[in-house]
């Protein structure tokens, strides 16, 4: 007998699934009861931001995000590639998730892109792609709809539980993010669900020392604050959290989720470059790809 958890499954073949499941393995936890294409799942919107920039490790970091994402009932996804022109190859992705999404894209002007031998935080890391979105959400939906918007680099790493937190967001809300600012985490010290202080060590100057995974903002802000854009300017790229919290709420007025800013939900993981051999030293051995259109 096979038996489908998910509770909108159609092919289910037994009432009591779960039920069954938990005589056969008595250590199971519950399975969660929402999932993305979940009809009956009535909980409030998220809009996520991902800018995403052409490596050849883009591809495996989206399949584990866009996977995460099946998680996620009632999320789209914004999807706004560095590129000139949006590829066929990245549309092709997306689209075989079968998640709701839009793919945008604008390029970075490559006197701005990280170079090899520049500190990638005195550069602007998809700071072009996250204004086409804040662009997008302007013109796109309704200022009185009751949403929220999560800024999502693609190569981080995301707990489903993240977003149930997100969804609570009133006008602002925070929490800690793992790996991030050379320590295990960053988070802002709550009491009583507000911020008293904040833990970090990098940047101390910074007013609001999160990363940008580590707050939602209500879509009723975007729309309010209607000309905000992250600064491109390079000085700033430590300041872009500060500068969006600061135009949009003040210290007092933000909430502190994840249990009063005590869970970790996010990290801020990389996904190391890896070596790969030139396509000349591969052409002087004599081999090509032939895969390559399909990648
Ligand atoms: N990104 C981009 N263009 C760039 C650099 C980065 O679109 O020139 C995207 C990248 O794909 C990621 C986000 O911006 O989703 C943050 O970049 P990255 O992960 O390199 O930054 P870091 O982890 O160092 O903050
Ligand atoms: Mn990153």
């Amino acid at each position: 007998m096979i038996l489908y958890i998910k509770n909108i499954d159609t092919r289910q073949d037994c009432n009591k699934p779960w039920e069954h499941l938990l005589e056969q393995y008595p250590a199971l936890v519950e399975p969660i009861r929402e999932s993305w294409n979940d009809p009956s799942s009535f909980v409030r919107k998220i809009y996520m931001i991902t800018p995403t920039k052409t490596r050849a490790e883009q591809t495996p970091d989206l399949t584990r995000l866009a996977q995460t994402l099946y998680l996620i009932p009632n999320l789209f996804w914004i999807v706004v590639e560095d590129e000139p022109q949006v590829t066929l190859r990245l549309r092709r992705l997306l689209r075989s998730f079968h998640l709701p999404f839009i793919h945008l894209n604008i390029a970075t002007p490559d006197y701005l892109k990280p170079t090899q031998n520049q500190s990638t935080w005195r550069r602007p890391r998809g700071v072009f792609q996250k204004n086409i979105g804040l662009q997008w959400l302007r013109t796109n939906t309704n200022k009185d709809e009751d949403a929220l918007v999560y800024f999502a680099d693609d190569d981080n790493t995301y707990h489903w539980k993240l977003f149930q937190e997100i969804r609570k967001v009133q006008s602002v809300g925070v929490w800690p993010v793992g790996l991030v600012g050379e320590l295990l985490y960053e988070r802002p010290i709550c009491l009583n669900g507000r911020v008293h202080s904040w833990f970090h060590y990098m940047y101390r100057k910074r007013k609001f020392p999160t990363d940008m995974a580590g707050f939602a903002i209500h879509l009723r802000l975007i729309h309010h604050y209607s000309t905000y854009v992250f600064n491109v300017s390079a000085t700033s790229i430590a300041e872009q959290e500060s500068q969006i919290l600061n135009t949009m709420t003040t210290i007092d007025q933000l909430e502190c989720l994840a249990n009063n800013a005590t869970k970790i939900y996010v990290w801020h993981t990389k996904t190391q470059s890896m070596f790969l051999t030139s396509i000349e030293r591969l052409r002087n051995a004599g081999m090509k790809y032939d895969l390559v259109n399909q990648l």
